[in-house]
């Protein structure tokens, strides 16, 4: 797929998209229909794959690596862990990348990178047949494991990965608590980082949006850091972005996407700026 063909399709993103529409019902039937297919193995298999498609997938590449560049990693690790994202049916790099722009980051960063992932042969493919992992997936559930397999590891847990990765856009900028008095409602909600591996510490990530941890204190569980954590310990990752609170909240940090909300200001005063 070339650039235009991706700009033409943003350009008519507002008309209905059928073929898309129809996937995702089908896909939600067959989430209802997995219901009566329950065994515990399918459960765990299920589990598994969401593991892999949201934090190897989503969060641990196509949102900390490919769109923020938070950490670097060799090219055939970047080109693993974008596989596992395409298991979460949320289509391919480019496309998530540049969607991702029109969404809420800054759109001069990230405009930047889309230009680069076009330009590599491996992105372009994997972005115009984003859809032939989860079929090859698919295949070898159903040999393995029959039609349980089948159902909970591709159809309930792809429908809720993609209910848990809508949250971030919506329940993170509605419900939750601000440590930034960033431009927008983004806030941080220890829920829906438990649902997205991390990636609910959405106000943090507003303010520091490179940041490849999102979870700035122990507590804040972060399961997309701990993953480039493990890489960085293999030997896999390195130039990782990072922020440390303390050196926030010393001065020693620049802030230019929202100050931190000092204890005993009221919210109200410092958020509108
Ligand atoms: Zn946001
Ligand atoms: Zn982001």
């Amino acid at each position: 797929m070339e650039l235009q063909d991706l700009e033409r399709r943003q350009a008519g993103k507002n008309e209905v998209n059928w073929v898309t529409a129809g996937f995702m019902a089908a896909f939600h039937v067959g989430a209802v229909a997995a219901l009566f297919f329950f065994t515990w193995k399918a459960l765990l298999v299920a589990m598994f794959l969401w593991w892999v498609s949201g934090s190897l997938g989503i969060g641990m590449s196509y949102h900390r690596l490919l769109t923020h560049r938070g950490y670097k990693t060799p090219k055939w690790v970047e080109y693993f862990l974008t596989v596992c994202a395409t298991l979460a049916l949320e289509g391919g790099p480019i496309f998530w990348v540049a969607m991702g722009k029109s969404m809420h980051h800054d759109t001069t960063t990230l405009a930047h990178y889309v230009p680069d992932l076009a330009k590599d042969k491996f992105h372009v493919w994997i972005t115009k047949y984003h859809y032939v992992p989860m079929i090859v997936l698919g295949a070898i559930l159903l040999a393995i494991g029959g039609v349980p397999f089948l159902m909970w590891g591709i159809f309930l847990r792809t429908v809720v990965g993609l209910h848990a990765t809508w949250l971030v856009n919506s329940a993170t900028h509605s419900w939750g608590s601000r440590r930034f008095a960033t431009r927008d409602l983004s806030t941080n909600s220890w829920w829906v980082a438990v649902l997205t591996f991390g990636e609910g510490w959405h106000n943090n990530h507003h303010a520091h949006p490179t940041a490849a941890q999102h979870g700035f204190k122990w507590y804040e569980v972060d399961m997309n850091w701990y993953g480039i954590w493990a890489l960085k310990t293999l030997g896999l990752a390195w130039d990782i972005k990072r922020v440390k609170l303390d050196e926030v909240e010393r001065g020693l940090v620049p802030t230019p996407n929202g100050r931190l909300i000092t204890r005993g200001v009221p919210e109200a005063l410092v958020s509108g700026d």
